[in-house]
């Protein structure tokens, strides 16, 4: 069972209604098999078939947030308990849940960037990142990135093939079409440079160059981990979940 892969958008709005009361004795295949329906004359026979004109994938994210903290709930104390103490173990090794921001536009949280208001009121517009040239000349440097004409781009895209996604990445985010050499003209060659540190990764660079995908798997894990996302799946998730993801970081208001 899995609640994040169904797809019907009434039952996940009747499942969100139902959070209003927090029932944390709930096993999770309750919710496949007799789902709490406090409204159920809601439940229409789908035909015919009525387009559902008020969710979109803003919506969809929240419905997902809250997917998310269900899941908590579910889980029980005693799992909360464990969840909060992997960081003290992690903590032993040198890592802490707060870091140094890598970036101006990154916050002291992992995997964790500004909002665009907070950027945009702190005069930060042009996001840099490092690339390299896979065509002729290798060269390695630096490009920016207009913060706001760029993530109109993303969530652009995100708004006119959201419904079609059903929850996983679209080819052009697994295999993006990489920006053009500047040293040498070669077409789709400029690869993202990652940091081997995965607390530095530029998330938003990736974002705003819609490269995500060129990430590795362990990255994206990473990120969803830190985020408090799901963190199994195939990369067509992780990346997806990554978009949608750094976009609510982005817009933690829609
Ligand atoms: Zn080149």
């Amino acid at each position: 069972m899995n609640s994040g892969e169904n797809h019907d958008p009434l039952l996940n709005l009747d499942l969100s209604l139902s959070l209003s009361q927090p029932q944390p004795q709930l096993q999770p295949n309750q919710y496949t098999l007799t789902p709490p329906l406090p409204k159920t004359h809601l439940w229409e026979p789908p035909e015919p078939y009525t387009p559902i004109l008020v969710p979109n994938y803003q919506q969809h994210a929240m419905q997902k947030e809250q997917e998310f903290k269900l899941q908590d709930q579910e889980t029980g104390p005693a799992r909360a308990v464990l969840a909060r103490r992997q960081p003290v173990l992690a903590m032993k090794e040198g890592k802490s849940e707060t870091i140094t921001p890598p970036y101006r536009w990154a916050t002291s949280t992992r995997a964790t960037v500004h909002s665009l208001d907070y950027l945009l009121s702190h005069n930060i517009t042009s996001i840099t990142g490092t690339v390299q040239c896979n065509g002729g000349c290798k060269e390695q440097y630096e490009i920016e990135f207009d913060l706001k004409e760029k993530f109109e781009e993303v969530a652009g895209f995100i708004e006119e093939n959201w419904y079609n996604m059903h929850d996983r990445a679209p080819k052009a985010w697994i295999n993006p079409v990489l920006p053009t050499c500047n040293r040498c003209g070669q077409e789709n060659s400029l690869k993202p440079v990652m940091s081997t540190k995965k607390k530095a990764i530029n998330w938003l660079f990736l974002l705003l160059g819609q490269m995500i995908g060129c990430c590795k798997l362990q990255y994206l894990k990473y990120f969803c981990k830190h985020t408090k996302n799901h963190r199994t799946g195939a990369k067509d998730r992780l990346v997806y979940l990554t978009y949608l993801g750094l976009y609510k970081q982005l817009k933690p208001d829609e």
